[in-house]
Order: C-alpha cells, then structure tokens, then sequence
C-alpha cells in the first residue's frame, strides 16, 4: 500500500527504509526493499510483517547502494507472505517490480505466459505484470526499458502505481500510475518517488503528482521523461511547491 524509490547519493537503503515508515499509517501486511548495487545487480529483501521485521533481515544493507526502492503491501492476490510480497522478479531475474492496486486482468495475461514458458513464484497479479515487460523484450531485444513498460501497461487494467528497475538499464527508475497516486520529489542531484511527498519532504520541497495515465523515466543522468502510457506522447513536468 506504500511505494519509496530513490536515485541520488544518500544512502538509498535508509531513506527508503524511513519512507516506509511513513507511510505505515497507509496500513499494510508486508514489506521489501531493493537496492541497485555498484556492480548493476540488485539485492532483495522482503518478509510478511512490519517494516521493523525488514530491518531486522536487512540491516546489513546499509550504505551499499545510492538508488533503491521499497514497498509496503496490502495484500489483494495471495496471502500475506514472504514469497508475495513486493518486490517481484521477472523470470530472467533483471525486472523489478514494486506495485499498489490490482491487475484486473492478470489472470488472461497469465495464461498467456505460460503458455509461453513463462513461470510464477507467487500468487500475485503484480508478477504477472513483470513478467510481461520482460515479454515484450524478449519479443524484440532492441526494445528500451520504458517501451517495454509502456507496452506491457497498455495490456494491462485495473489500478496501478508502479516502480520498475532493470539491471541492464541502471539508474533508471521507471514510474507509472492509473488509480494510485504517484509523487516525484525532485532534489539537488536527487529523485525520490513515493506514493505522497510524506517520504521526501525533508529533504526537498519541489514535487511533481504524477497524473492519471502517465508513466515517467527517472534517471540522474537524462532527468524526468514524462509520457503518456496510450500515446507515448511527451508530457511537460510541472513541478509543485510543497507547503508543509
Ligand atoms: N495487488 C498487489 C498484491 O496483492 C498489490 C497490493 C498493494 O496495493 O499493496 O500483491
């Protein structure tokens, strides 16, 4: 039920650990974090409970990574269990995912991948949609990340704010919402993401809400790229000031 994504040079387990924290009055079953580390490859830690039983798997993760993302869960597919919770993996291990609300349709689009040789480590609708993405890449390689997002976005309805990571695109952190709010706070050399601006405002006051139907390519190097998920058309950021 909460998202945390950051990309900058703080330590990234903290401020998405702490991010997490303030969004547990959202109410939520279980909660995971991912970390980019140098070397591309990603590190996960997930546990049914509360953000302190995280912690207490995943301590070791302090200041290793400087971009990372987390998630609480407020379970709809699957029970409440380590193995649903979020983040999920794609099949060949390089997509990650962190997901509020439900794929309405996950159950056609399953079907589907497996069919195609495709497998499923949990109950969720949230691994179907991972999966996916890696579908269209694996469909055509010259595809890029956000286009693979974008594609797999428009088979998919229900409701969704997501954050996305690939080991072979790193640094990019890719957002997306239809139904679940989706802010992007933007610092000095830094991004967070989060499902309201509770988790960044100390440490910065300029935030763009994503709007219905857009996704954003978020990256230190090229900036905030905003499209619409239908289109693909190029959207203006327009960056808010917070007032807390
Ligand atoms: N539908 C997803 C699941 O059951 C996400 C639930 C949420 O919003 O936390 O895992």
């Amino acid at each position: 039920c909460g998202i945390v994504g950051y990309t900058g040079f703080r330590d990234a387990y903290d401020v998405v650990i702490n991010g997490l924290r303030r969004l547990e009055y959202r109410g939520y079953d279980s909660a995971g974090v991912i970390l980019e580390k140098a070397d591309g490859e990603f590190e996960i830690k997930k546990t049914k409970g509360k953000v302190d039983n995280l912690v207490a798997i995943s301590k070791e993760l302090h200041n290793t990574s400087r971009l990372g993302m987390g998630h609480t869960r407020w379970a709809t597919h699957g029970v409440p269990s380590d193995n649903n919770s979020h983040p999920h993996v794609s099949n060949n291990g390089k997509i990650a995912i962190v997901h509020n609300g439900i794929i309405e349709n996950y159950d056609t689009i399953k079907t589907m991948l497996i069919n195609k040789d495709y497998s499923f480590k949990s109950e969720t609708d949230t691994e179907v949609l991972v999966n996916l993405i890696q579908y269209f890449m694996d469909k055509e390689p010259s595809l890029t990340f956000a286009d693979a997002v974008r594609f797999a976005l428009n088979e998919v309805y229900g409701a969704y704010a997501v954050s996305v990571l690939h080991e072979d695109f790193p640094g990019q952190i890719i957002v997306a919402r239809l139904g679940s709010p989706l802010a992007i706070g933007i610092g000095d050399n830094e991004y967070f993401v989060a499902s309201d601006a509770s988790p960044f405002v100390e440490f910065t006051k300029e935030a763009v809400y994503l709007e219905e139907g857009h996704m954003a390519t978020i990256s230190l190097t090229d900036g905030i790229d905003i499209r619409t998920i239908k289109e693909n058309t190029r959207i203006e950021p327009v960056v808010q000031e917070l007032r807390f």
